[in-house]
């Protein structure tokens, strides 16, 4: 266990090396599985499942230090929770957990993944198994052929299409490191101009990023890139997102075939499309998905939120004036029951910066959402001037920060958008601090 550098590792992930949990086989389970990876380690995990929750789980592996803390730390993430859980347990879940991994022994929390996850198969084969048997006994001894049938699985032993989708929507998840959702309490305070922006910065810092415009009422995205003229296109039964100098997007907008066509869909089609969207979407391997969500606390941003379940945070976008401000209060509070992490708060349009002679004019009441993210005890990003070259550059096609770089609002916003991939980091490191540990970003200084 101590052949490999462990100095290289989080602090959670040594604890997990030198004192793995649950190690070594279980005398009584209902789910087993062993999997050499490519690495040559051969891990193994053990499953105990009564009345559809993990009662006990233990594992053993061949590797080093890494390898034992990816099973322990798998085994911890599922014990006495729902089947459910163990049965979707990703990749990135375990990473997440130990705060990360080196990327060159990342694959151990694959292999910890992929494990549990044929343990939790070869469950469900032994469920069916067993109420086929005790069905044929039955019917043999003339009782009535009534048996539970076992989660998930169709009569022929096929896993029904509900869990094949739920089954996609992870396995896509898994291959994204972080995601991202961008909110706002109502439309126009800027919540798009702040997600293009930031999928733009966070590209221009070399990380390889999807931009995902859900906003289903007013898709904006597709005009603020130029793209008016793109169609959903596909490709083997996926839909492939635009390709614009690396940065993946999709947005709702390339599939309504009129631009000025209003959505008129039902609550169950919206979410559809939203699942469709993060389900079927070739995004491939990305480090960030930018998610533009509807604006408000209803139906839509609750599916993103839910849909994808292990969101790194959100940030909530609001405009200076004291009524606004109550909508970001209700967003925090949408976060919060929600256990989405707020990533922080941007005040947008706060003072106007003349384009004759560059100075700040504050038009406008400001600070009512720095004062309310104090209030609510949640980091406070900074704030961005009207300036009248961001609306030209959306509605010239034109990322502002492209188009820009070199305007002092552009580098304010780009230092302030930076710091939400610093916040998120934080946000994942600090989950699983261990106590006394630091974070290294505890707070989001303006
Ligand atoms: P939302 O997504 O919240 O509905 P948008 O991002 O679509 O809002 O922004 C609404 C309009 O305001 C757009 O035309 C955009 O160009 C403009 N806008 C956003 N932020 C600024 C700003 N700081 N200065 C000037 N115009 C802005």
């Amino acid at each position: 266990m101590e052949c490999e550098n462990l100095t290289a590792l989080s602090a959670t992930a040594i604890e997990h090396a030198r004192h793995p949990r649950n190690l070594g086989p279980l005398e009584r389970f209902n789910g087993h599985a062993r999997i050499t990876g490519p690495c040559g380690d051969t891990m193994e995990f053990w499953l105990l499942v009564r009345d559809r929750t993990v009662q006990s789980v233990s594992y053993t592996t061949d590797g080093c230090g890494s390898s034992h803390a990816s099973g322990s730390m798998a085994t911890c993430l599922v014990e006495n929770r729902a089947f459910g859980v163990a049965y979707r347990l990703c990749q990135q879940d375990i990473l997440t957990a130990l705060g990360g991994l080196p990327s060159a022994i990342e694959h151990c929390a694959l292999l910890a993944a992929n494990t549990l996850h044929a343990a939790c198969e070869d469950y469900l084969r032994s469920v069916k198994s067993e109420s086929q048997g005790s069905s044929a006994k039955k019917q043999a001894c003339g009782e009535s052929n009534e048996t539970q049938s076992p989660p998930a699985l169709l009569p022929g032993g096929q896993p029904d299409e509900k869990s094949l989708q739920e089954e996609r929507l992870r396995q896509r998840l898994a291959r994204i490191r972080h995601k991202i959702v961008v909110l706002a309490g109502k439309g126009g305070v800027g919540k798009s101009t702040v997600a293009v922006n930031l999928a733009v910065a966070l590209r221009r810092a070399g990380k390889r990023v999807g931009l995902l415009d859900v906003d289903i009422h007013g898709p904006s995205v597709p005009t603020m890139l130029g793209l008016e003229a793109e169609t959903v296109s596909a490709e083997g039964g996926e839909m492939v997102p635009v390709d614009l100098g690396g940065l993946k997007v999709m947005s709702v907008g390339f599939m309504l075939s009129n631009r000025d066509a209003a959505v008129i869909w039902r609550g169950p089609m919206k979410m559809g499309v939203i699942r469709q969207f993060l389900q079927d979407v070739a995004w491939g391997e990305l480090d960030f998905l930018i998610i533009d969500s509807p604006p408000g606390t209803g139906d839509e941003p609750l599916s993103v939120c839910q849909l994808i379940g292990n969101l790194d945070g959100a940030v909530i976008v609001t405009t200076p004036q004291k009524v606004a401000a109550v909508d970001v209060r209700k967003s925090i509070t949408f976060c919060r029951r929600l256990g989405v992490p707020v990533l922080g708060v941007i005040e947008n349009m706060s003072g106007f910066v003349c384009p004759r002679c560059g100075v700040m004019t504050q038009i406008l009441r400001a600070g009512a959402g720095r004062r309310m993210a104090d209030d609510l005890a949640v980091p406070f990003l900074g704030s961005i001037p009207i300036d009248s070259t961001i609306a030209d550059s959306c509605d010239d096609g034109q990322p502002f920060l492209q188009g820009h770089e070199d305007s002092p609002t552009a580098k304010l916003m780009h230092d302030m958008l930076i710091r939400v991939e610093e916040a998120v980091v934080g946000t994942a490191a600090a989950e699983h601090r261990l106590p006394g540990e630091r974070s290294t970003v505890d707070f989001i200084a303006p």
